[in-house]
C-alpha cells in the first residue's frame, strides 16, 4: 500500500476554484486524519502530497502544470447550409397541364375521368370511371372549375 504520512509539512498553493479530489480508501481507512485535506498521490513517487500541488515535496518533480487560463477553444464550423431556397413548392414532377385539353376531356370523356387521369389523380379517376363522373355531377363541377383556372395550371 502507499505510504500513509499525514504529518508532512505540504505545500500550501492552495487554489480557490480546484474541487477536492475523490476520496482516497487509504485516508478513509487510515483513521488517524487530524486534519482533513484534500490529498492524492505524486506520480512519480507515490507518496501523499496536496491535491492542487504543483511540486512533490518528496521527490520534488512537477506533478501538476501551473494554473493557467483555459484555451479559449474556437469552434469554426464550416457546415453552414448552402440550401437558402425554401422547398420547391410548385411542379414536384409535372409542368403543368393544359386548361383546354381538361377542358375537352372533361367535357366529352368526364364521366369515364379522363380529366381526372390527365390531372394525375389516379384515385379519383378510377371513382369517375365507376360512377360516371359521379353521377354527372362532378363532371358538371369540374368542368365550372376547368373554365375559371389559368391556363397553364397546376394541380
Ligand atoms: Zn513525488
Amino acid at each position: 500500500m502507499q505510504n500513509y504520512r499525514q504529518n508532512e509539512s505540504e505545500l500550501k498553493y492552495r487554489s480557490p476554484y480546484m474541487s477536492a479530489p475523490p476520496k482516497s480508501p487509504v485516508s478513509q481507512a487510515g483513521g488517524s486524519a487530524p486534519q482533513q485535506q484534500a490529498t492524492r498521490y505524486c506520480q512519480f513517487c507515490g507518496k501523499q502530497i496536496a491535491a492542487d500541488a504543483v511540486l512533490c515535496i518528496h521527490c520534488g518533480r512537477q506533478v501538476q502544470q501551473l494554473q493557467q487560463t483555459p484555451p479559449t477553444v474556437v469552434i469554426q464550423n464550416q457546415n453552414y447550409s448552402q440550401n437558402t431556397q425554401p422547398p420547391y413548392q410548385y411542379q414536384p414532377y409535372a409542368p403543368g397541364k393544359n386548361k383546354w385539353v381538361a377542358l375537352l376531356l372533361c367535357f366529352f370523356l368526364g364521366v369515364l375521368g379522363a380529366h381526372k387521369f390527365y390531372e394525375g389523380k389516379m384515385l379519383l379517376g378510377v371513382v369517375y370511371l365507376f360512377t360516371l363522373g359521379i353521377f354527372g355531377i362532378g363532371v358538371l363541377i369540374d368542368l365550372i372549375i376547368l373554365l375559371f383556372k389559368p391556363n397553364p395550371y397546376y394541380v
